[in-house]
């Protein structure tokens, strides 16, 4: 099942962008990404399943689908995740259902906000995935981020602050590192990747060929 569908992603990965957003948690991500949703409707959001609590204002099936730790472990060994991971002591997956209905919806693309554990697996898989890594201008102004973000309790805070060097240190396996220092700034940076990836030679060439195939007028 797995391999079905990412093996015809790979196939078809033409036009459809399969774009994944990471950051260490409180860099900018979900602001980015709900920005990016704003702009580019036609662009589907992966919704994942997390057995995290809601936070005040998330709504089940909008920001993730909220499930028991058993649920999720059945989800596994049914084979339905694209990618699962652990992250700070959660368990989170993008199940294939998403890219599926996304496909099916017409949409020109899908993004996931996974972390680094994910970008990994999914690379693997489909090795034309865009990957974006958000930076923090500096690990002060991080800790302010998460700290404002007022949802999360300090030791949640300082947990999510501990893993933040991990996470960075896996920059290398990106393709691009967007610095959220100013939001509309980094959100300019955000357009123009999306934008310059979608005029790709491999995402246009199929055209190009029937263009081609048709001969003269
Ligand atoms: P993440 O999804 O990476 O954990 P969020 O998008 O939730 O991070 O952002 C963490 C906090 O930082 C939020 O309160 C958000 O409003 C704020 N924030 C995001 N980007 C900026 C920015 N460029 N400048 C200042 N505050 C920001
Ligand atoms: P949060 O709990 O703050 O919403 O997310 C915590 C972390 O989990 C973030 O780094 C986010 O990108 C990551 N995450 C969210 N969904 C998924 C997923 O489906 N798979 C993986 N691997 N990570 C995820």
């Amino acid at each position: 099942m797995v391999g079905d569908v990412m093996a015809e992603l790979r196939a078809g990965s033409d036009d459809f962008l399969l774009m994944i957003l990471s950051s260490p948690s409180g860099a900018g991500k979900t602001t980015l990404c709900n920005k990016l949703r704003q702009e580019f409707p036609a662009l589907a959001f992966s919704v994942s399943h997390t057995t995290r609590k809601p936070r005040p204002g998330e709504q089940d099936g909008r920001e993730y689908h909220f499930v028991s730790e058993a649920h999720f472990r059945e989800l596994v060994d049914e084979d339905a995740f694209a990618e699962w991971a652990e992250v700070h002591g959660n368990l989170y997956g993008t199940s294939l259902a998403e890219i599926e209905r996304a496909k099916k919806d017409g949409a020109i693309g899908i993004l996931f906000d996974i972390d680094f554990q994910g970008a990994r697996q999914i690379r693997a898989r489909v090795p034309e995935v865009i990957s974006v890594f958000i930076l923090p201008p500096s690990l002060e102004e991080l800790a302010r981020r998460l700290r404002s973000r007022a949802s999360d309790d300090e030791p949640t805070v300082q947990r999510r602050l501990a893993k933040a060097q991990l996470e960075i240190s896996n920059y290398s396996m990106f393709d691009y590192l967007v610095v959220n220092d100013d939001l509309e700034t980094a959100f300019e940076r955000m357009k123009s990747i999306l934008v310059a990836e979608g005029a790709r030679r491999l995402r246009k060439a199929s055209l190009a060929e029937s263009l081609l195939r048709r001969g003269r007028l």
